[in-house]
């Protein structure tokens, strides 16, 4: 059954921190970074895309001024923006409602777990999407538990209701890509 949808993120041609900045910690044992929603507030979009939803290089979502309404319009509880000095038209969204992802149903590979901060170098097999719920979700804004990808370009799935999808076409939000999540 399909209990909600998985927001599919492009590029941006940007990164949200550069990995020699000196303001990311790493692990002292594998070496990678150890935060994954890390804010550089100092950070700009620079081009203007056509998208509301992209994400950096290192997977932090960045989402335009019509998302941010769009969410606060609606009132979805866990759901945060975070700020840019030098570009007041995009922001970093954060979302703290977390689902937790089967990946035994979706046999998800687990390469090389660091015992020292508990991440695995890569998560790999987040589609199609399962999750462990009970039924449809309801209408708001989600993200996995589990952080797909490799290094330190790791981030939970973005994960929306069925009416979610709906409204946020209605409400021409543009460029996103849904796909279909399963219990
Ligand atoms: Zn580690």
């Amino acid at each position: 059954m399909v209990v909600g949808y998985t927001l599919v993120v492009h590029y941006n041609g940007t990164d949200m921190f550069k990995e020699t900045d000196s303001r990311l910690e790493h692990c002292p044992a594998c070496g990678f970074r150890t935060d994954f929603f890390a804010h550089n507030p100092l950070y700009r979009q620079v081009r203007k895309r056509r998208s509301d939803l992209l994400c950096t290089y290192d997977h932090a979502p960045i989402v335009t001024q019509a998302f941010r309404t769009f969410c606060l319009d609606n009132n979805y509880p866990g759901v945060r923006f975070l700020e840019f000095k030098n570009d007041p038209d995009h922001f970093h969204l954060l979302v703290d409602n977390v689902i937790s992802f089967n990946a035994r149903k979706r046999r998800t590979r687990f390469i090389d777990f660091c015992p020292v901060c508990e991440n695995y170098k890569a998560v790999i097999g987040a589609n199609p999407t399962y999750l462990e719920v009970d039924g449809p979700l309801p209408d708001g804004m989600y993200r996995s538990d589990l952080y797909f990808a490799t290094g330190n370009a790791k981030s939970p799935l973005l994960i929306v209701g069925c009416a979610t999808k709906d409204k946020m076409e209605g409400a021409g939000l543009k460029g996103l890509i849904f796909e279909e999540a399963y219990d």
